[in-house]
């Protein structure tokens, strides 16, 4: 991961990661690109806020990208974060690993990586230096799966990885990938909750 992104993520999340003094200096290493920081941050945020209200000590002990997803291992949590990471590994299959943009899975020298078209291709494309932490999706995201959590419970996980009717036929995890679609799927489950519309 680019320095600065992990910085990032390290300097804001640091209660949550088991990280290793290293020089005097604190380091966690995310052993994947780029692309996946807005979903990690949207999840790592989700977990704070989560073990906060719980009391929980949850520590991710690593981060890493395995066949073409994302793997976070932890310990501590309980099984609304256990759900949190599951979702976030669903989502990230539709998430370009190199840039952020909706991706999938694609198989290269042999090995599934989640890849956006414009990252497709035999030849590697230098990472994009320039990205940023994109706010509005990262508030959305935590929005739209605490909704989840909170709906549907132990069956949460299921529900983002099937197909669904209310969303003509789309994954909810794939839609999770995108702001638009993370204010879709927070919409739905709102009236749902509500009982309007329904
Ligand atoms: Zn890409």
């Amino acid at each position: 991961m680019n320095n600065s992104i992990e910085m990032h993520l390290v300097t804001h999340y640091r209660s949550l990661l088991f990280t290793q003094d290293y020089c005097g200096q604190s380091t966690f290493g995310f052993e994947c690109n780029d692309g996946w920081a807005n979903l990690i941050e949207a999840t790592l945020r989700l977990t704070q806020q989560h073990a906060e209200l719980k009391a929980l000590d949850v520590k991710v002990t690593q981060a890493k990208e395995k066949f073409g997803q994302l793997r976070i291992y932890h310990r501590g949590g309980d099984e609304s974060i256990g759900a949190a990471f599951e979702i976030a590994e669903s989502v990230s299959g539709s998430v370009c690993e190199m840039c952020g943009m909706p991706g999938g899975a694609i198989c290269i020298d042999g090995w599934l990586q989640a890849r956006c078209g414009h990252h497709s291709g035999p030849h590697q494309i230098a990472r994009d230096e320039n990205l940023k932490s994109d706010e509005n999706y990262i508030a959305s995201y935590v929005e739209a799966v605490n909704l989840i959590l909170s709906f549907f419970g132990e069956g949460a996980v299921l529900w983002v990885q099937q197909e669904r009717t209310a969303f003509a036929g789309r994954r909810p995890c794939g839609m999770l990938a995108t702001e638009e679609g993370c204010q879709t799927i927070f919409t739905f489950l709102n009236r749902l909750e509500h009982g309007v519309g329904v």
